[in-house]
């Protein structure tokens, strides 16, 4: 006979595993599929200075297996697969993943987002040889070497920082002569004797033969190419969500990010999202954290009337 669950939980990241806590918490045995990285974007993070109750900070990969400990001492059942398809029509909905097919009467989307591309000529090619996303995991092959930074929010300026540890020189690139990120970061990037800066540029073009060894970058303002040697090219510029799955499905806004009112509530009822699937504002752990609780809250409403 098939067993309909009373609540899945889509990703297991901050807001996901903040839903599994309080959705075990409140015994409703949740269901918690990883998708391909526990701990979400912030565990690929090197050091989260900004999580309270952590006043020398916390490893991010270190804080998502905390998160995942304390939803599963409450009974949270966490599945390492990924979602493949869902079906939100009728109730019970049910959830495809790569090896079985599952009912649930509620869901809570918490699919997170991934890092944007700059999509010029040479990125694609160079990626995993120079081209990076995620400095935690790559910033040790550039030992002694040069990099460049993309970006001016606070993953560019958060990233490049931790980069110095390892690399001879940082240049950052970034379209505007102002910096989007935090104060405290921009003074800190600014008295770090290795980071240089290549202001109101972007990136045009990334090349070398089987490995990053230049880019080429235009100046916005004069229209002139530069010629910038490098190792490494590393990219933050941005996030997009992860909601091609409820594509069609779900209420979502023009940059793709799926709409819920103040209780996390989706267009569909008994289906709730959670984090950076549905917030294009604030992004940090502790507010993706905070909405993953109030949709395992609401969840569990729903399930009692
Ligand atoms: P973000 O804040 O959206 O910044 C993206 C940066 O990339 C901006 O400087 C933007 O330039 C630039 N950019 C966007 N598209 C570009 C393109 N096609 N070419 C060149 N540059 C481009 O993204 P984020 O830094 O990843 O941060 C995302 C969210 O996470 C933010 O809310 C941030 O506060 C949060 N976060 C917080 C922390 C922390 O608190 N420690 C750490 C990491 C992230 P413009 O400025 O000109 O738009």
């Amino acid at each position: 006979m098939e067993i309909i669950e009373k609540v899945i939980i889509l990703g297991a990241g901050p807001a996901g595993l903040s839903a599994a806590l309080y959705a075990a918490r409140a015994e409703l045995n949740p269901l918690v599929f990883t998708g391909l990285q526990l701990g979400g974007q912030a565990s690929l993070t090197h050091t989260i200075e900004n999580y309270p109750g952590f006043p020398d900070g916390v490893g991010g990969a270190a804080l998502g297996e905390l998160f995942q400990k304390q939803a599963e001492r409450f009974g949270a059942r966490i599945e390492f697969d990924s979602v493949t398809k869902v079906e939100l029509s009728s109730r019970p909905f049910r959830v495809t993943t790569y090896g079985k097919e599952y009912f649930s009467q509620a869901l809570i989307i918490a699919t997170g987002a991934s890092p944007v591309n700059l999509n010029v000529p040479g990125e694609t090619e160079l990626v995993g040889r120079g081209v990076s996303y995620c400095a935690t995991c790559d910033g040790w092959f550039f030992k002694e070497k040069k990099v460049v930074v993309v970006g001016g929010g606070d993953s560019a300026l958060e990233e490049a920082l931790f980069l110095t540890r390892y690399v001879s020189e940082v240049r950052i690139i970034h379209r505007r002569d102002a910096f989007r990120a935090g104060a405290l970061l921009q003074s800190r990037v600014k008295e770090n004797p290795k980071i240089t800066f290549v202001l109101d540029s972007v990136v045009k073009e990334i090349s070398g033969n089987g490995k990053v060894e230049e880019v080429i970058v235009t100046n916005v303002k004069t229209g002139a190419d530069q010629h910038i040697k490098t190792d490494g090219v590393f990219v933050f510029i941005g996030h997009t969500p992860n909601n091609a799955l409820y594509a069609g499905q779900l209420e979502m806004d023009e940059r793709g990010y799926i709409k819920v009112d103040n209780k996390m509530q989706t267009s569909v009822s008994g289906v709730y999202a959670a984090g950076e699937a549905a917030d294009s504002e604030f992004k940090q752990v502790v507010t993706s954290a905070g909405m993953g609780a109030a949709a395992a809250i609401e969840t569990g409403r729903f399930l009692s009337h």
